[in-house]
């Protein structure tokens, strides 16, 4: 599987859903650990960038800059 390409405010799907049921994340922070936000309850985690990449499933929304 070839690597997973994020950037900030993509919106992404985990493999676990947060517990309050959506599975809709904005990465917010991008680093040394990436910080995302759950779309539904605006609960943000921060998580390291090697877990996130393992963590995550798929790239729902991919940020668009307007050059
Ligand atoms: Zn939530």
């Amino acid at each position: 599987m070839q690597d997973k390409e994020f950037n900030l405010n993509d919106i992404v799907e985990m493999k676990k859903q947060h517990p309050c049921g959506t599975n809709r994340w904005k990465i917010i922070r991008m680093g040394m650990d990436v910080r995302i936000k759950c779309e539904g309850c605006q609960h943000s985690v921060l998580i390291p960038r090697r877990d996130f990449s393992r963590k995550m499933k798929k790239i729902l929304v991919k940020h668009v800059d307007s050059e």
